[in-house]
């Protein structure tokens, strides 16, 4: 066992501090990863403050952890000592249940064991996320990082991408569809990247008149400022899918009345209270509903690998580990262009 520094809270209403952590020794299997940069997801923000309940404390959060491997177990294959090395929301499955098989690891019927406020089978207790130094993970859920990217940009692609990726490629977006992105956070300006870079026509819409001219940068042809009814109004029934990446409640009405025959509103923000559904708003033009979890291991390698091929990184303000606290502020207003990403260096 060694020790991690890391930076961790107590309780739903403490603030982010610093803290040591244990982290297992490195196993056969095991890849021991130093954290060079972590993403700041709305999640580790949900789960730190405990608003959809069953946070265990103390809690460091982290699903977004790119580093460089400082030591690897006898039987790993696919990494040596000085690699880069990716880590996202997921440690562990049981990985034979039909879901695993499937590389639907998020979707193991043995429960997921995510990268925080999980279950650790090695150490008991919970596992403890990317906030920290380093990290000991089974190579099976460590992913390969394109190399001619920018390491820290790629940080937020272990959620914020893959979160978007999936779900835009299981809806088949692409060429001919008119495609909206609900929100332009940390999902959201990856989801605008995505449908552009599979050719649909991507309409962002937005509460923050003030993001317009970014997200045409970013790669939509449209936007929209969801809070005016006229705008609003002259989309009817027009898009193919909406993906809605929204961490509050909001009127999901609304963007239903969007959908053109058939369309999809696939929800991948998770606000804290049930979203009231207009059951009519669904009936009308056969409208579907769904959602969709992060994605497994194979398909976030193929984000990765994709990223790489077509040079998409995310857009970052790098912050030190101990402006954490005002980060989580700032989400809380929207006011991040586009992900914070903690530079790693920085927690001494
Ligand atoms: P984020 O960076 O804070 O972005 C959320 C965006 O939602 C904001 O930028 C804002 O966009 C919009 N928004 C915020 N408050 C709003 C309100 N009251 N009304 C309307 N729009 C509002 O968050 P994120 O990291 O992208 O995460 C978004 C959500 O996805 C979180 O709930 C997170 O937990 C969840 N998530 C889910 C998965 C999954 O697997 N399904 C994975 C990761 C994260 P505008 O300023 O453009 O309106
Ligand atoms: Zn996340
Ligand atoms: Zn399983």
């Amino acid at each position: 066992m060694s020790n991690a520094k890391a930076y961790s809270t107590d309780a739903a209403t403490s603030p982010l501090a610093p803290a040591s952590i244990p982290r297992r020794e490195t196993g056969p299997k095991d890849v021991h990863i130093q954290i060079l940069f972590c993403g700041v997801c709305h999640t580790d923000l949900h789960i730190s403050r405990n608003e959809w309940g069953g946070t265990t404390y103390p809690c460091v959060p982290g699903h977004e952890i790119v580093g460089r491997v400082i030591k690897t177990g006898a039987e790993v294959k696919h990494f040596k000592e000085g690699d880069l090395a990716a880590v996202g929301c997921m440690v562990d499955s049981c990985r034979c249940c039909e879901n695993c098989r499937d590389g639907f690891e998020q979707f193991c019927e043995s429960g997921t064991i995510f990268t925080y406020n999980a279950p650790d089978k090695h150490l008991g207790g919970m596992t403890y996320g990317g906030y920290s130094d380093h990290v000991v993970v089974d190579e099976a859920f460590v992913l390969r990082v394109p190399g001619n990217l920018d390491l820290a940009a790629c940080a937020p692609l272990l959620c914020a991408g893959i979160t978007t990726y999936s779900p835009l490629r299981h809806h088949k977006v692409g060429k001919g569809q008119k495609v909206g992105i609900v929100g332009l956070g940390g999902l959201g300006h990856m989801g605008v990247k995505f449908a552009h870079a599979f050719g649909a026509h991507v309409v962002v819409l937005t509460t923050s008149p003030g993001k317009a001219e970014d997200a045409l940068r970013l790669g939509a042809d449209e936007v929209v400022i969801s809070t005016s009814p006229d705008e609003m109004k002259k989309h009817a029934n027009s898009f193919h899918f909406i993906l809605d990446t929204v961490s509050a409640p909001h009127d999901i009405n609304a963007f239903f009345a969007l959908l053109k025959r058939d369309g999809t509103l696939t929800q991948v923000g998770v606000p804290a209270q049930p979203l009231p559904v207009q059951v009519f708003s669904l009936l009308h033009n056969r409208r579907s509903f769904s959602g969709s979890l992060i994605g497994g291991i194979r398909e976030t390698q193929e984000m990765l690998d994709f990223c790489g091929e077509h040079s998409i990184t995310s857009d970052i303000e790098l912050i030190p580990i101990q402006k954490i606290n005002e980060a989580y502020e700032r989400l809380l207003k929207s006011d991040v262009k586009y992900r914070f990403v903690i530079d790693m260096a920085t927690l001494q």
